[in-house]
């Protein structure tokens, strides 16, 4: 990794303590891990959060080779008890420094799906706390024209030398978490939203009768790689992803049928996996059992590290649960506040009785 010319640490935010603020203290937690800086392939800040927040709930918990976070809870059942793994990615997308111009303008490579129509004016963050602006090549482009190559990070330096950044230097997006009341919006919900809500189901969770994982993977964003190491060692019988999923509620947007506020989305299908039929029903009746709000989810395009979890090995029956989100990987992805609450209530729900997958 090349070193970043001012780095010495993974800085916390020093802004306003949502605490003392009276915030609810479910909208703190993810204003707190959302926040926190972590692009896939430098999660370390975010990992040591998620482990201050889950310790003292788990029976063990450890870090694999990758770097994924894994804490296990013993089930109460007899043995062999099922073995049930729930998985969240923390990390981010984000940009990569390439080069850095005569006048300290730097160049950047996308970390995972950056689209470029969202980054003009936007700001970035660095692991030493720099933050950058995207700007853009005017001359000889239209508008509307806007490609990765066209753009540049602006890190306030006036030359090569002074440049606070180096190659190789990673940056997340940089905007403040903000409560519009019941929606409530950040950068990085996908997936620190999923990582959310393992934290609380962990917290919750009583007791079970299987032996539940809570891994907070690590790369889902560049190729599903935490998810795919961490389900070969964890070898489940029943694997759920917990990740965000698009909408189809906005002014002329594409065709899809589901919406914010009308509960967690149970997947069906996406673009990399077909949901197991029986952890599908699982959720389903599950959430009709313990009437909380749910709908069904077919997406056309990105998947989940369910389907790395439903690969492994000699394979794993498999499904997800999303947490409806508009404008996914943009630095502004708004959430329902009673959709975060329903997913994390029906994980509790479905992880407290006795499963039979049939
Ligand atoms: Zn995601």
């Amino acid at each position: 990794m090349a070193t970043a010319k001012k780095a010495t640490h993974f800085p916390l935010l020093d802004n306003d303590d949502p605490q003392s603020s009276g915030m609810h203290p479910l909208k703190a937690l993810t204003k707190r891990i959302t926040e926190a800086y972590g692009p896939s392939g430098y999660e370390q800040g975010v990992r040591e959060l998620i482990r201050d927040e889950i310790k003292g709930f788990a029976d063990e918990v450890r870090v694999d080779a990758l770097g994924n976070l894994i804490a296990r809870k013993k089930g109460t059942g007899p043995t062999p008890r099922k073995k049930v793994m729930l998985a969240a990615h923390m990390d981010e997308i984000g940009v990569i420094v390439t080069h850095i111009d005569e006048k300290g303008f730097a160049r950047f490579a996308p970390i995972g799906g950056v689209y470029p129509l969202t980054l003009f004016g936007q700001r970035c963050r660095f692991a030493n706390g720099v933050v950058g602006v995207f700007g853009r090549e005017i001359k000889d482009s239209t508008a509307t024209e806007v490609t990765l190559n066209k753009l540049f990070i602006d890190v306030g330096a006036t030359s090569k030398d002074d440049a606070p950044v180096g190659v190789g230097d990673p940056a997340g997006f940089w905007r403040d978490f903000s409560d519009l009341g019941n929606r409530i919006v950040s950068k990085a919900m996908d997936d620190r939203i999923g990582c959310v809500v393992l934290i609380e189901v962990l917290k919750q969770l009583k007791k079970s009768p299987h032996d539940v994982y809570f891994v907070f993977t690590v790369q889902e964003e560049v190729g599903l790689r935490g998810a795919t190491t961490s389900a070969y060692g964890v070898q489940p019988d029943l694997a759920i992803a917990v990740d965000v999923t698009g909408t189809g509620d906005t002014p002329e947007a594409n065709t899809m049928a589901v919406q914010l506020g009308k509960g967690p989305a149970i997947k069906v299908k996406d673009a990399g996996m077909l949901a197991h039929p029986a952890v599908k029903n699982l959720l389903a009746e599950t959430a009709k059992e313990a009437k909380i709000p749910y709908q069904f989810e077919v997406l056309t395009g990105g998947t989940t590290d369910a389907m790395a979890m439903q690969t492994t090995r000699e394979g794993v029956p498999a499904g997800c649960l999303s947490v409806p989100t508009r404008y996914v990987h943009t630095p502004s992805e708004m959430i329902d506040f009673n959709d975060l609450q329903n997913s994390i209530k029906l994980l509790v729900a479905v992880l407290g009785k006795q499963i039979k997958l049939d």
